[in-house]
């Protein structure tokens, strides 16, 4: 190591770079080499922001929501996530135990800096958005990753979650509709695996809902609304995909009060409140017309299909029906050990290497979310650029 490395904290140098943003790094450098790259590999919805939103955040600024905000977000955004989660998730919260933050990163980033001591083990359900990892060791904590493969439709079963949990179990942590999956557990599912964790007094739960609105079922169901574990349930959600706001940074939870009291005192000396228009647009936001995000979500569904059908056809990629999000996440294990074009694929790091080089496709690699066998392809782009993108991955393959 030269001077400049050992300069850096143990802590930096342990962390893993996000595979998500490495990802689309590659492909704009790769891009500004002149190489014509399609990159399904962010999970952005590839919608603006509604424009009704915009103009509720001109209305804030002009209307002088331009200082500083209470920490833990403003009043008035606050009472609009309790109206929400009470409408539309059935749970029932006063601001007191809501907080805002940049983000539902900075949300997860803050339960664990509020929860986690050394030796505390969080429990990760697979596989897993690429940062909980990274969020849970950086805070110091033992993450306890449980794997659930595309023959169970990358669902973890209760048998699976009775194993793991321990007396050192501080959480569970998981995101339904999932990324990088797209899975949705039902609420029989969400039921049963409340029933096992609630049996283990230390544990608790962090629900990452931000795929809510991207849910093809057509019934969300927050696992925090059943009355076994509401009293330890922390749900997670922001605005980044729902409403096409990923650029804002802005998410909220909202859990028991001294745990938000906890995370209001570690967000007041990070970086205070979220931005302020930002936040008041946000709550007209909530309460506005849901269209745009029902239109998204119709896309969505309909890029599913298509995506679905074209992978299928390529002998070897095995895919299942995603049932939310706008990701799906292929096996490709079955062209693992093989030589194409002079390149040896062994992994899925080797796959997503190979189809980026031959047919100018980024994605990211299974392996950053917990299952090499697989990649994760974003299908939030436009149709064309699906089909082009897919039929470079079958040519390159076949
Ligand atoms: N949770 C999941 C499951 C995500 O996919 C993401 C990525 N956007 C986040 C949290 C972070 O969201 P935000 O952009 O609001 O920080
Ligand atoms: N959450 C998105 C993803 O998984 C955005 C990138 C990130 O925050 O990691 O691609």
């Amino acid at each position: 190591m030269n001077t400049i490395q050992t300069n850096l904290s143990k802590r930096v140098l342990e962390m893993e770079e996000s595979a998500t943003i490495k990802m689309s790094q590659m492909a704009r450098d790769r891009k500004a080499k002149g190489f014509d790259v399609i990159s399904l590999s962010l999970g952005e919805p590839d919608f603006d922001t509604p424009d009704h939103i915009k103009e509720f955040a001109i209305q804030a600024l002009k209307d002088g929501y331009t200082k500083y905000t209470p920490v833990p977000g403003l009043l008035e955004l606050r009472e609009a996530i309790c109206t929400k989660l009470k409408r539309d998730n059935d749970l029932h919260f006063s601001p007191a135990q809501v907080v805002v933050s940049n983000g539902a990163k900075q949300c997860i980033n803050n339960l664990c800096m509020a929860l986690l001591e050394p030796g505390d083990e969080a429990v990760i359900l697979g596989p897993y958005w690429v940062s909980y990892k990274a969020i849970v060791e950086l805070a110091g904590g033992t993450a306890v990753v449980l794997n659930a493969g595309i023959s169970q439709d990358f669902k973890v079963t209760p048998q699976q979650l009775e194993e793991v949990l321990t007396d050192k179990t501080k959480f569970v942590l998981f995101s339904s509709p999932c990324n990088p999956t797209g899975s949705v557990y039902t609420k029989e599912e969400l039921s049963s695996l409340a029933s096992v964790i609630a049996r283990h007094d230390s544990a608790q739960i962090i629900a990452d809902e931000i795929y809510e609105y991207i849910n093809f079922t057509e019934s969300h169901f927050s696992i925090g609304s059943l009355p076994s574990v509401k009293d330890r349930t922390i749900t997670v959600n922001g605005f980044a995909k729902g409403f096409a706001m990923t650029g804002w940074r802005l998410g909220y939870m909202a859990g028991p009060q001294h745990i938000m009291k906890a995370c209001s005192k570690l967000q007041g000396q990070n970086t205070s409140g979220a931005n302020a228009f930002g936040q008041k647009a946000a709550a007209d936001a909530l309460l506005a017309d849901m269209g745009p995000t029902k239109k998204m979500l119709e896309a969505f569904k309909r890029r599913r299909e298509l995506v679905i059908e074209l992978l299928e056809d390529i002998p070897g990629v095995n895919v299942n029906r995603p049932m939310g999000a706008f990701y799906i996440f292929p096996d490709v294990s079955s062209f693992y050990g093989r030589e194409i074009d002079g390149f040896a694929i062994n992994n899925s790091q080797d796959f997503c290497a190979f189809l980026l080089e031959k047919a100018n496709v980024a994605v990211v690699p299974g392996v950053a979310f917990g299952d090499d066998n697989c990649f994760r392809l974003s299908y939030a782009a436009a149709d064309d650029q699906l089909k082009e993108a897919i039929r470079r991955i079958k040519a390159a393959l076949v």
